[in-house]
């Protein structure tokens, strides 16, 4: 098996396919850096149906022996895997900020907490997930084992570009499954030097395949029939396209879409936790988030001097470069991305919303998005359509019934957030928001990697959710097993 050095000043894109990397093809194209558009990270090549086939080919190959290594194998080469994250987080972080734009010490903590998710999902697969059951025969045994679903399919967005795909590809290959992931057009190069980690940690030829190109090689990935599951991160079009192909042929598929996340803040709520949690929850990683707080409902009695402080926030934040340490926003993903958020900005503006704070930004590239804070009404489209930067809107309510119901007036339901002191606004909150994750004075965003992870509605779909111990369930199929002694019962 050959391997690729990839330097972090100007890495080289090549498809992971059977051991192989393969540099060139079907044609080439060049990663671009959104703070810099005069310096590209590199050139990579790009794949179509037949690169996918190639891929899914070299999974299907590989399945039985990496199965067969046994549970303790995998284990010890997802330790390893995260020795290595550990070691590579600096190479990683400079790669993937040049490639999306993010802070370098967001994006090295992505890589720090891949270090985490592999060491914790190689723990898991040693945990007693099967069951014995009693049996009406004498002398029978029924058990249930836990088989990997065969071949995976990864497609992941390019927000996360880092943890996301390790939230799956861990749990995937701990399993005993093979894997053909489809990365990101955004994020390509971080993908490969991630994809030499596992290499380099021991995985074997063929059971982790990386394949770079657009949507449409995904989609020939997703339909080939000899995918047996497909777990998917990403928009709400592509992810119901991909889960209707899928299960028209009886495949399995996991999906984490977007969100539209709402904040509450009551009356009671201390604003000083409140307004730096809401303005990071909403402009964090430049609002680049799918958990990322997109509404703002404020408690009448509150309005004024919430939005008073989070107008001053929202101003005072240094947009730059993800290379400077000292900026706390970075620039948007790419210059169409950043135009989609200035559409729905001008949308909201026209039916009405008043922009309340900006950012300044640099000119040093046209990827740059300041920061916004909106007040307006229900009646805006962007409170109820996902606009994925840094946008958000307040409204004001004046009763629980009201924020309750705002709250939940939308297809989403990823996650949401109640300010409040009183334990019986918890309570409803806890139980009537309806959304995957509700945090109680605490950011929309963020989520620890040993709990299950995933929305309600829209956001998700009906698999297992990711993360945590249940990232297993959807990753293997359960066989009842009856196992006979083959002889007669001596003591009958
Ligand atoms: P996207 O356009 O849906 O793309 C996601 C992935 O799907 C990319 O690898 C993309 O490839 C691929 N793809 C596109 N069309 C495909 C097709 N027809 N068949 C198979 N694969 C296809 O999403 P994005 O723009 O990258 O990411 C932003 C979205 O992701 C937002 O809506 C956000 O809310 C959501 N998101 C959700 C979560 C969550 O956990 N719920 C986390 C992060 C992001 P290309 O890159 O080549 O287009
Ligand atoms: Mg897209």
């Amino acid at each position: 098996m050959s391997t690729l050095e990839a330097p972090a000043e100007s890495p080289m894109g090549a498809h992971l396919i059977g051991g192989e990397w393969i540099a060139s093809g079907p044609s080439m194209t060049t990663s671009i850096n959104p703070a810099r558009p005069d310096e590209p990270v590199g050139e990579h090549p790009v794949g179509d149906g037949s690169t996918a086939a190639a891929a899914v080919s070299a999974a299907v190959d590989a399945q039985q022996a990496w199965r067969d290594v046994g549970f303790r194998r995998r284990a010890e080469i997802l330790e390893r895997a995260a020795v290595l994250f550990e070691e590579r987080a600096d190479e990683l972080a400079l790669i993937g900020t040049r490639e999306e734009g993010k802070l370098l010490a967001e994006m090295r903590g992505e890589a720090v907490l891949s270090a985490e998710t592999c060491r914790y999902q190689a723990a898991v697969i040693k945990m007693p997930t099967e069951r014995i059951y009693p049996s009406a025969k004498p002398g029978e045994t029924i058990r249930t084992l836990r088989a990997p679903l065969g071949v995976v399919g990864v497609v992941t967005p390019w927000n996360f570009p880092i943890l996301i795909p390790v939230w799956k590809i861990a749990p995937a290959l701990a399993a005993g499954n093979t894997v053909v992931w489809k990365t990101a057009s955004n994020t390509p190069l971080v993908s490969v030097a991630m994809a030499q980690i596992f290499v380099d940690a021991g995985v074997p030829a063929g059971a982790l395949n990386l394949i770079l190109g657009p949507g449409s090689m995904g989609g020939a990935m997703i339909e080939d029939p000899r995918v047996d599951g497909v777990t998917f991160t990403g928009s709400v079009p592509v992810g119901f396209d991909i889960r209707d192909k899928v299960t028209a042929r009886n495949g399995r598929v996991q999906l984490e879409l977007g969100g539209h996340n709402p904040a509450i803040v009551f009356d009671d709520a201390d604003l000083d936790i409140a307004v730096p949690m809401v303005v990071a929850g909403a402009m964090g990683s430049t609002g680049q988030k799918c958990t990322a707080t997109r509404r703002v409902i404020a408690h009448g009695a509150i309005y004024d001097e919430l939005v008073e402080r989070m107008a001053t926030a929202v101003t005072d934040l240094k947009v730059g470069d993800g290379q400077d340490a000292s900026a706390a926003i970075g620039p948007i993903v790419a210059p169409r991305a950043r135009a989609e958020i200035a559409e729905g900005l001008e949308k909201a503006v026209a039916q009405g919303a008043e922009v309340v704070a900006t950012a300044e930004t640099p000119d040093t590239s046209e990827c740059y998005f300041a920061p916004t804070l909106l007040t307006g009404t229900v009646d805006l489209d962007i409170w109820r359509e996902e606009v994925f930067g840094p946008v958000s809107t307040v409204v004001k309510v004046d009763s629980d019934e009201e924020a309750f119901a705002l709250a939940n007036d939308t297809d989403f339901g990823l996650s949401a957030s109640v300010f409040t002191t009183d334990m019986w606004r918890v309570d409803r909150a806890v139980n009537h928001l309806e959304a995957g994750i509700v945090k109680i004075n605490a950011p929309t965003t963020g989520s620890e990697l040993h709990v299950p992870f995933g929305g309600e509605k829209a956001s998700s779909g009906h698999a297992p959710r990711e993360q945590g111990d249940t990232a297993h369930d959807f990753f293997t199929r359960t066989r009842s097993i009856y196992i006979n002694p083959g002889s007669p019962n001596p003591y009958a």
